[in-house]
């Protein structure tokens, strides 16, 4: 999944009990909601990896 700025490959950033998707290059903070229908299937495999996912 890219950035939508810069296009850079997002990474999986956790905040306490919240789970963000952050552009390492841009630092844009993208929430999980704001990019629910856009995530392809290799980020949704990564989310699952994390046990208790908050979805804002
Ligand atoms: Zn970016």
């Amino acid at each position: 999944m890219l950035c939508k700025e810069c296009q850079h490959p997002l990474r999986v950033e956790r905040r306490c009990r919240q789970i963000l998707l952050l552009c390492p290059q841009c630092l844009r903070e993208y929430h999980i909601h704001e990019v629910a229908a856009e995530l392809d299937e290799a980020m949704e495999r990564e989310l699952e990896r994390f046990p208790c996912i908050i979805y804002d």
